[in-house]
């Protein structure tokens, strides 16, 4: 399974994806972990991608043009069947949905940042979205790398003894 991930800091995700359970999953080629700097699609010539919110309120978001250009583009470079964005507004993440998401052959994770995502840009290019818990961090990059360990667990091969992951805590509700 493929998983791409639209972050502003690759540099502090790709190392928790090199090691233990996940990192011998990509030695094995079940999983490709793919980050994306999100600042690389941003047109401004200082790689901006922050804004006001367009509809007002406090702080700011990550832009709407930023986003949506991202994920076009990245969906016309790989093949990717669900896009999520990770947000405390979401559907509540669970072992179900893990089981649901690891049916998939690809993802593409985007990841908030600031007081999160211009609203235009979440109905433009956003499939669904999934929240960890309720409670606020200040990114979706921890929330993004609980989705893909939790769901890479579930793939054939990931876990040394499938009934593993079959017996665990959660499976049965
Ligand atoms: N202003 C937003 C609100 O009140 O819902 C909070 C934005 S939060 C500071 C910044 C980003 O962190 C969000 O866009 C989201 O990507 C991520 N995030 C924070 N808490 C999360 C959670 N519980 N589950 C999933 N993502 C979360």
């Amino acid at each position: 399974m493929n998983f791409h991930i639209l972050t502003l800091f690759p540099e502090a995700l790709q190392p928790y994806f090199a090691v233990g359970v996940l990192g011998d999953a990509a030695e094995k080629g079940i999983v490709k972990i793919f980050c994306h700097s999100l600042r690389d699609f941003s047109s401004d010539k200082h790689h901006r991608v922050d804004d006001r919110p367009y509809g007002g309120g406090p702080g700011m978001v990550l832009q709407a043009p930023v986003i949506v250009n991202a994920v076009r583009a990245l969906r016309q470079e790989h093949e990717i069947e669900e896009v999520i964005l990770l947000s405390p507004r979401g559907t509540l993440f669970n072992q179900k949905m893990a089981r649901d998401v690891a049916k998939k052959r690809s993802i593409l994770l985007v990841c908030g940042r600031y007081e999160g995502v211009d609203e235009r840009a979440i109905s433009l290019c956003i499939d669904r979205q999934i929240s960890i818990g309720d409670y606020v961090l200040s990114g979706g990059e921890l929330p993004a790398a609980v989705v893909v360990e939790t769901v890479a667990r579930l793939l054939p091969g990931v876990i040394g003894h499938e009934e593993a992951t079959v017996e665990e805590s959660h499976e049965e509700g």
